[in-house]
């Protein structure tokens, strides 16, 4: 699935595309792609004629700021890709996918295309009278930004030492942190050198700083390298990326661990893979 480096890969894309462009019409191919408004058509109607601004990301979604034709804010696009949704800017003429949800229109021929295999992945327009966080579900209880200020030590201590959960599983908790996935759960537990089914409550503050800056680091990382590839994650332009090439643990199980050569172990952790190594992880 796509986590926060991806989506961020994604979202830098969309801005080199699509910024200061007017959507100029769109097609709904899948009716419940569109989560809001309840009626594909309100939805076409209140892009068209659009110009965006700009994109954000929060966690795992993306927001398009719109302008109306007369300037005046002209609300949002929001995209959730979930497991396998794609967004891709292609040439008009380049045939459309079974797996092609909605289609934006620009000029000179240029498509933006939402592509999703599982059909999980929703987009939203929330007119400039609405609040995000009440139409797009999900938005509201998110908790801080990995990368922001905001995901500090002392914030990350208060909330391991209130929790006796595995400390992965919290880590993949929304409403703990924003965008963290499977991959870089494991990834930032293996460099903090924390076993992934810790109790949350063992966690001291010198360990939470470890986790903290282990946090930043992967992610970051995976940024620098355009991401993680796996099924059916895509950066706007069709191209994959190559953090999966330095992962220390995910995705490699039984093969040597990077640092110390003891075999990765892959165990199963409130219904999810989790990699490790014994060795470095404690
Ligand atoms: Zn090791």
């Amino acid at each position: 699935l796509p986590e926060l480096p991806e989506v961020e890969i994604v979202r830098r894309g969309l801005e080199r595309v699509t910024q200061g462009l007017c959507v100029r019409g769109a097609e709904v191919l899948l009716p419940r792609a569109v989560a809001w408004p309840a009626a594909p058509v309100t939805f076409i109607k209140g892009i068209t004629g659009c110009m965006l601004t700009g994109w954000r990301r929060r966690g795992k979604y993306l927001f398009a700021d719109l302008t109306n034709p007369v300037g005046a804010p002209g609300g949002c696009l929001a995209v959730h890709l979930r497991m396998t949704g794609q967004l891709l800017w292609l040439r008009r003429e380049v045939p459309v996918s079974g797996h092609c949800r909605v289609r934006f229109f620009f000029d000179e021929d240029r498509e933006l295309r939402f592509t999703d295999q599982r059909t999980f992945g929703r987009v939203w327009w929330v007119s400039a009278l609405e609040d995000v966080a009440q139409v797009v579900s999900g938005v509201r209880d998110l908790g801080p930004e990995p990368l922001s200020d905001e995901f500090s030590v002392a914030y990350l201590h208060q909330r391991l030492a209130a929790s006796r959960r595995p400390v992965k599983t919290a880590l993949l908790d929304q409403r703990w942190v924003a965008g963290i996935g499977n991959i870089y759960a494991d990834e930032a537990l293996f460099l903090a050198g924390i076993r992934p089914e810790t109790p949350c409550d063992r966690i001291g503050r010198v360990r939470a700083r470890r986790l903290r800056d282990a946090v930043r680091a992967v992610l970051t990382a995976s940024i620098e390298a355009g991401g993680t590839t796996f099924s059916d994650y895509r950066d706007v332009y069709g191209g994959s990326g190559r953090y999966s090439e330095v992962a220390w643990v995910y995705g490699r199980g039984e093969a040597p661990c990077r640092r110390c050569r003891a075999p990765v172990r892959r165990i199963k952790l409130g219904g999810r893979s989790a990699h490790y190594c014994a060795r470095c992880q404690r």
